[in-house]
């Protein structure tokens, strides 16, 4: 059998490691162990199960079953495979909007700022029937221009979307047009994904970047623990937060949004190592959402005695938040009582991250000024959050030193900068230690407590390199950019590098997506993307190089170098 050989760069995680096999407790890198090897026709993209006359696949040395049977073949298989995961990451941001947008509209609190609060509601509302018309406005002509003519401008959710999804369903898009349609549908959740932004600060009031405590260390030894996992309505958390400072509750979380006004929400761990809290055995009660959660905390909180609520299925029956967080806090108190006779095992690790920055704070004509002077030697955006088919963390953080090291301005968001958070790399104390000097210089131009890496954590990244490319008349595209996601996992982290890659800003993903079997596929996310945008996604077959080559690869290409776009062999 073939097995993991390191499972996990955080040394506050490994020894629970060992616990675990004691315990005969399965994790995620036990399970995936037990699924190896992995199917490779799902893995390189040639497999459909989108009708009950499959499933099918695409041999490849097998004349008999090159294509599907309604004639899916091998190329369309691929990038429908790609177009499946942009719709899917598209809806976790419109859930995310949708979710707080009714809260709002129920009136579950009073906005900081109604008149703002109402025209994001319109906006939101424009975004269903024609596409987010301020959007649109705000974007730089050029971009539009290029939108407008491969036929990707947003132009509402009922006609976009709806459409998209017929696309799996047959008909004669060929492998570029199936390719349109994922960028299109991606920009639906570009946009959800700002809105949500505005719309959480008009309604909750602004925030200056923030302290928030990361791992397990932050987790405590004689209060109550009240742990919220993955995507909780932020009116839901907020609630929460404030009946548990009432009642002397330490409410932390896990894959979720440190920031909501006036709370901020320690970081236990971050997505790889998310069963891990658990075993400290100091975990009294988990408040779950879907996105980000891996079902398997349920197993793993009973062996515990940990109750785990699912925030869906709660809301269906009760609709007062305030009674809802009431309950949930006491539950808490009740369950740290009752598991009083429960080893409490929490390791030391503990740093803090400053979190939280926007278009704002950092002076996009001092980053132009700096890239100009040579001080920096490009700008990297880190996103995606791990995958257990690497050593967790390893890459990000690897890769990460690298660019810091060679003056590279490092911007990261969600849950890669929690993960960069756990080795101090968002802790303004540790600069020194790990920035080039041309960095430092430009990291003190931008502010006191600037960390080596600065943390977007809602997004507003692009906004940033609009003001750039504003301030220096140019595009996106002409400057030094990248984005990578080099431990990435989830459909919106897929659904994310595709509207990266429309507004001209290459991205590199790893693992690679399940485009693999297909080169007429593999071409149109480069070749064709950059015709297009002036940029490409890049997906590099080559499984074997180390993250130290990863950096360099990165590296050449802001260097305007050639380097390797595709690697290894795709599957003929
Ligand atoms: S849609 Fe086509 S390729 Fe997919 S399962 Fe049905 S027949 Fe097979």
């Amino acid at each position: 059998m073939e097995f993991i050989q390191k499972k996990t760069m955080d040394s506050a995680v490994e020894p629970f490691l060992t616990k675990a096999a004691d315990g005969e407790i399965s994790l995620a890198w036990d399970r995936y162990e037990g699924q190896l090897p992995e199917c490779g026709f799902c893995e390189t993209g040639l497999s459909c199960r989108d009708c009950l006359q499959g499933p099918c696949i695409s041999h490849p040395f097998r004349d008999s079953n090159k294509a599907g049977v309604c004639g899916k073949d091998k190329d369309l298989l691929a990038i429908q495979s790609l177009l499946r995961l942009a719709l899917k990451g598209t809806m976790v941001y419109l859930d995310q909007l949708s979710d707080l947008t009714r809260g709002v509209e129920a009136g579950k609190a009073k906005p900081k700022n109604k008149v703002k609060t109402d025209q994001i509601l319109k906006e939101v509302r424009s975004l269903l029937s024609d596409g987010g018309v301020q959007a649109k406005k705000e974007l730089p002509k050029p971009l539009m221009r290029r939108w407008g003519e491969t036929g990707i401008i947003p132009e509402g959710i009922a006609r976009d979307l709806f459409k998209a999804s017929q696309k799996l369903e047959g008909g004669m898009a060929d492998v570029e047009e199936t390719l349109l349609w994922a960028f299109k549908s991606s920009l639906f959740g570009w946009m959800a994904y700002g809105l949500l932004r505005d719309l959480k600060k008009s309604f909750f009031g602004e925030y200056p970047p923030t302290k928030v405590e990361v791992n397990l260390g932050v987790l405590r030894r004689e209060t109550p623990n009240l742990l919220l996992y993955g995507y909780v309505s932020p009116i839901l958390k907020r609630k929460i937060a404030e009946e548990a400072k009432k009642k002397g509750v330490h409410v932390t979380g896990v894959c979720t949004d440190p920031l909501i006004p006036p709370f901020s929400f320690p970081q236990v761990t971050n997505y790889g190592s998310q069963e891990i809290p658990l075993m400290t055995g100091a975990v009294d009660l988990i408040v779950a959402g879907d996105h980000l959660v891996n079902p398997s905390i349920a197993n793993i909180a009973r062996e515990w005695e940990v109750p785990v609520v699912s925030t869906a299925e709660v809301l269906k029956k009760e609709k007062d938040l305030g009674r809802f967080a009431r309950q949930i806090v006491e539950r808490a108190g009740k369950s740290f009582n009752f598991r009083q006779n429960i080893p409490r095992d929490i390791p030391e690790a503990r740093d803090y991250a400053m979190m939280g920055f926007s278009p704002e704070q950092i002076d996009a004509r001092k980053v132009g000024s700096a890239l100009n002077k040579g001080q920096i030697k490009g700008i990297v955006i880190l996103s995606g959050s791990n995958n257990v088919k690497y050593t967790q963390d390893q890459e990000i953080v690897t890769m990460v030193q690298e660019f810091l090291k060679n003056d590279i301005l490092c911007i990261s968001k969600g849950e890669a900068s929690v993960t960069l958070a756990k080795y101090g790399l968002l802790n303004p104390v540790w600069r020194e230690r790990d920035c080039g000097k041309g960095l430092l210089e430009c990291l003190s131009s931008l502010g006191k407590e600037i960390p080596s890496i600065v943390d977007f954590g809602d997004g507003g990244v692009l906004d940033l390199l609009f003001d750039l490319a504003k301030t220096g008349k140019k595009e996106p595209k002409d400057y030094p950019i990248v984005a990578c996601f080099p431990e990435a996992n989830r459909s919106s982290e897929v659904s994310e590098a595709l509207w990266t890659v429309a507004m001209g800003v290459p991205a590199y993903f790893w693992p690679s997506l399940p485009v693999t079997g297909s080169l007429k596929a593999m071409e149109a996310l480069t070749k064709f993307c950059h015709e297009k945008f002036g940029a490409r996604l890049n997906v590099i077959t080559e499984k074997k190089i180390d993250a130290r080559t990863k950096a360099n690869l990165v590296l050449k290409a802001l260097r305007g170098e050639e380097g390797i776009v595709l690697g290894g062999k795709p599957w003929k």
